[in-house]
């Protein structure tokens, strides 16, 4: 039993339409999933990812309207890794970015820059054999395009990392480097570094991470990864059923909320793979509210079906 990775990462916005503009069609993401959050229907739950929306590419978003700056402090994932083929992608990348008003700052195999909301993101040119997870879009030459998630970076005091290594430990994550730990499958891996924490506290809002998925199999290993988090000290919830995969949450003592969301069911589950992310899907509880939701979500573009 080995966690493949990430699953997906879920952030904050505070304008859903710039954020399908910037992820969707600037990043070249697909648009894999509009639905809401289920616990609070008002507000958007988006999803972007590649071609298919594969675990391990899956980058989402609670929107909730006019939400006060975040900003990234101890015990809080700071930046998201994503893999791009080459160095000649991040040339290409940084250009794109530049024509578009987007400040990029080339370093050595990455390229760092902020989402509209301040959010970091970093394309790495990483030598990885991850199977690439990537979407198709008519002005991003296939060789160039985001290839799924590298990992993340989080802040955490020392002190509260060396209280997490247990349920690191127990969900099979392995430290690889001095403050690197990997979730590394049959297929595909996923890292997480921590980095000193600012002095300044973090504010939980537009452009910050709300938690980090792992990537299982299924209800079962669910089930066993939540004894191991229990028995490491972690205090894991009851299964959650997230319609397009099951999930347990904990938060570790570092303070980063952690999710085991599993790869068994998907986001084909009520739409097929040729149109993920047109129509606004509801889950069952949550139906009842559509005429009311259709009224009062803002209106999104779907780059893909406008081009
Ligand atoms: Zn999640």
């Amino acid at each position: 039993m080995k966690l493949e990775g990430l699953h997906h990462v879920t952030a904050i916005t505070g304008d859903a339409p710039r954020n399908v503009d910037f992820y969707a069609r600037l990043l070249g993401l697909r648009f894999v999933k509009k639905t809401v959050n289920f616990d609070q229907p008002q507000a958007y739950h988006l999803y972007y990812g590649d071609e298919r929306g594969s675990p391990g590419s899956i980058m989402t978003f609670f929107e909730f309207s006019n939400a006060r700056s975040g900003r990234a402090g101890a015990g809080m994932v700071h930046s998201v890794g994503w893999r791009v083929g080459s160095a000649d992608a991040l040339a290409f990348w940084e250009r794109r970015l530049a024509a578009e008003g987007v400040v990029a700052e080339l370093g050595d195999g990455v390229l760092r820059f902020d989402d509209p909301e301040g959010l970091t993101n970093v394309l790495i040119a990483a030598d990885a054999p991850d199977p690439p997870l990537a979407a198709a879009s008519a002005d991003i030459p296939a060789d160039h395009a985001i290839q799924g998630f590298h990992g993340v970076r989080a802040y955490a005091p020392e002190d509260a990392i060396a209280a997490t290594v247990p349920q690191l430990e127990a969900i099979g994550m392995q430290r690889d480097g001095d403050r690197r730990w990997t979730a590394g499958g049959a297929e595909r891996r996923g890292h997480l570094v921590w980095d000193p924490a600012p002095a300044e506290p973090g504010i939980e809002g537009a452009g910050s991470v709300h938690h980090i998925a792992w990537n299982a199999a299924d209800d079962a290993e669910l089930v066993a990864w939540r004894e191991r988090v229990q028995e490491a000290g972690g205090h894991p919830t009851t299964v959650r059923d997230r319609t397009y995969f099951h999930s347990i949450y904990f938060r570790v003592p570092a303070g980063v909320l952690f999710e085991l969301a599993t790869r068994d069911i998907g986001f084909h589950a009520d739409e097929p793979v040729e149109h993920l992310g047109e129509a606004l899907k509801l889950p069952p509880q949550h139906e009842h509210l559509r005429e009311t939701l259709e009224r009062t979500l803002t209106p999104l573009p779907n780059p893909r079906v406008a081009a």
